[in-house]
């Protein structure tokens, strides 16, 4: 089937998008442009922190709430910007008293709480570098992250410091502080060995409200993220206070954010678009933000979209998936007529939810892609623009992208409509500046000035750009080139399907021969006729040298902690190989 192009007619009643024409946008843009709408520190330099939040009290909006955070229990806690300032001027504090210099490593492990926000804001104007890590994880990843980093300090609580990290405290020397932020007043324990115990409250209520940021050099390290160990071992990507400058501009043109917004980007913050666009480039716009503490339940994010007048969501692949497979009566028995602008990252979105989008929440679902790496949006799918359902959209304004294959020790650019390796021009603000402590596989991200994304994409002739596959799980068979992506989207428009994974299996003659995993909605048996029809179905819609030869009905995909689907995992599990660093596998380690 190939999909229709949805056009776009402006809405009765909505404003203009902040991109209204793509090419305008592109030719009047600037990077220097963007910097200038910024205010920088007043002392000289540029913290996000100070972009984030102390700047909005200074130009007179302190009252307004920043942050709206949702409690597992049902309460609702108010955060208005000045509140947001005071509270991470009095963590900034706390690290000077407890001597974290500029530059020392501060972890958090915590879910959404407002303790993570304060310390993340807080980090940064220490100058303190940042790495939040996700909560869930088990002691041995949270190990091999420190290892890397060697935090100074952790953020964390009481149960997880007990659970997660006192059975590998002897392994982390370096960690002089740990913060918990619900222990009551007077109640912290002493020293866990090496390891100072500090009450979060506590602390803070002994520290001022004010807190002079110093003149941060844009150049300085702000955040370490962790990749998501998608395809190997997670690497730490090093980005600098400069990245604010495309958190914000990115916020206002890809998520056509503006300042009396209520924004909801559903990422935990251990991951970088928590990060990103879950604190920085929201705060940046002066939005309010909403934190949900709890995890993914499609009543409660119905619940939560119509009841806070969510105007712009940020969500993922596998949610939307999970709220497809939960019906659209559900959907349509609330009020979303609020939110006015949809989108998504972190997998390929399938034509299929795009337009369930469409129908089921009167909005098409916008995709954008970007990578830890890239530390803010690269490609997307703006507001103004007719969306190509299954298309990741257009390269930001600012942003020059180009599809390449490598040539001896240069790149040659590939034709239109040809499958290679998706590459930006080095240079924007929020690029990494380094893998911690993995010098040699940074400097092979580049090649002649352009950062190569380990991603295989095409572009179209009307420049827009289709995602085939992870260069690592393309599959090669008979000669030909297969991305999963799209065996995974024609199988998931049967409407049987509701999520599928695709890998290569070892063929003799055709060297690999494609093998598809298939999850089924809901009320449709995984017998022989079902899989017989699929299989039909796969050839009729991709012909036989793409289609899947084998299918198999799972209950579930192994994923990521971050929610993305794991081919090599299934792969191994396939073919009985080692499976591999499996700290990042959802339910595992
Ligand atoms: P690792 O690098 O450790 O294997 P990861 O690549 O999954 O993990 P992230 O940086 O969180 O870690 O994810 C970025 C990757 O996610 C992209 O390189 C791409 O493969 C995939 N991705 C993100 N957005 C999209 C999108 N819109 N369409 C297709 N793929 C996407
Ligand atoms: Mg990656």
């Amino acid at each position: 089937m190939d999909w229709p192009i949805l056009h776009k007619i402006p809405r009765a009643g909505m404003p203009a998008p902040n991109l209204a024409d793509y090419a305008q946008a592109c030719a009047a843009f600037s990077w220097e442009q963007a910097r200038a709408q910024l205010a920088g520190l007043p002392q000289g330099g540029l913290n996000i922190a100070d972009e984030a939040v102390d700047r909005h009290v200074r130009e007179g909006r302190g009252e307004r709430v920043a942050l709206r955070w949702l409690s597992k229990e049902g309460g609702v806690g108010d955060f208005t910007y000045a509140d947001l300032a005071a509270l991470s001027n009095r963590f900034a504090n706390a690290l000077a008293e407890l001597g974290v210099q500029a530059g020392e490593c501060v972890f958090t492990l915590l879910g959404r709480v407002p303790a993570l926000y304060v310390a993340a804001l807080g980090s940064w104007k220490r100058a303190a570098v940042l790495s939040p890590l996700f909560a869930a994880f088990g002691p041995e990843p949270i190990a091999a992250r420190m290892a890397i980093a060697e935090p100074a300090v952790l953020v964390t609580s009481a149960r997880l410091f007990a659970h997660r990290i006192v059975p590998i405290l002897e392994r982390l020397p370096f960690l002089r502080h740990a913060i918990l932020v619900d222990v009551p007043a007077g109640d912290a324990a002493p020293a866990a060995g090496h390891c100072r115990i500090a009450a979060f409250e506590e602390l803070l209520d002994a520290c001022a409200p004010d807190y002079a940021i110093a003149p941060t050099a844009p150049e300085t390290l702000a955040t370490l993220h962790f990749t998501s160990g998608t395809t190997g071992q997670p690497k730490a990507a090093m980005h600098v206070h400069a990245a604010v400058v495309a958190h914000r501009a990115t916020a206002v043109l890809a998520l056509d954010l503006r300042p009396d917004d209520v924004f909801w980007c559903t990422a935990d913050p251990g991951w970088v678009t928590g990060t990103s666009y879950g604190i920085i480039g929201p705060l940046a716009v002066g939005c309010t933000l909403l934190a949900d503490e709890e995890e993914f339940d499609a009543e409660r994010w119905y619940r939560t979209l119509a009841a806070h007048r969510v105007g712009v969501w940020y969500t993922a692949p596998t949610a939307l998936r999970m709220l497809m497979k939960a019906g659209d009566a559900l959907a349509r028995g609330h009020d979303l007529s609020a939110l006015r602008f949809i989108a998504s990252v972190g997998e390929p979105l399938n034509p299929e939810a795009v337009i369930w989008g469409q129908d089921a929440l009167g909005l098409p679902i916008h995709d954008n892609w970007w990578q830890t790496e890239t530390g803010g949006i690269m490609l997307a799918n703006y507001a103004a623009m007719d969306i190509k359902p299954g298309s990741m959209g257009k390269p930001l304004p600012g942003v020059e992208a180009r599809i390449v294959r490598r040539a001896g020790q240069g790149l040659e650019t590939v034709a239109t409509g040809e499958q290679g390796e998706l590459a930006l021009k080095a240079g924007w603000p929020s690029m990494f500046r380094g893998y911690l402590k993995e010098d040699e596989r940074y400097a092979r991200c580049f090649v002649d000035g352009w950062y190569l994304s380990g991603d295989l994409a095409r572009s179209d002739a009307d420049g827009y750009y289709w995602f085939v596959g992870r260069a690592d799980d393309v599959i090669k068979s008979a000669g030909h080139l297969i991305g999963p992506f799209e065996v995974e989207s024609a199988l998931m428009e049967h409407p049987a399907v509701v999520e599928a994974g695709v890998i290569g299996v070892p063929d003799p003659i055709a060297l690999e021969a494609v093998k598809a995993f298939v999850v089924l909605r809901p009320g449709h048996a995984p017998d022989e006729a079902l899989r017989r029809e699929l299989l039909a179905h796969a050839r009729r819609r991709l012909g036989p040298a793409v289609a899947p030869r084998e299918i198999a009905f799972r209950d579930s995909l192994p994923r990521t902690r971050s929610g993305k689907i794991m081919r090599r995992l299934l792969k191994a599990r396939e073919l009985g190989l080692p499976e591999g660093d499996l700290s990042t596998l959802e339910g595992g380690a």
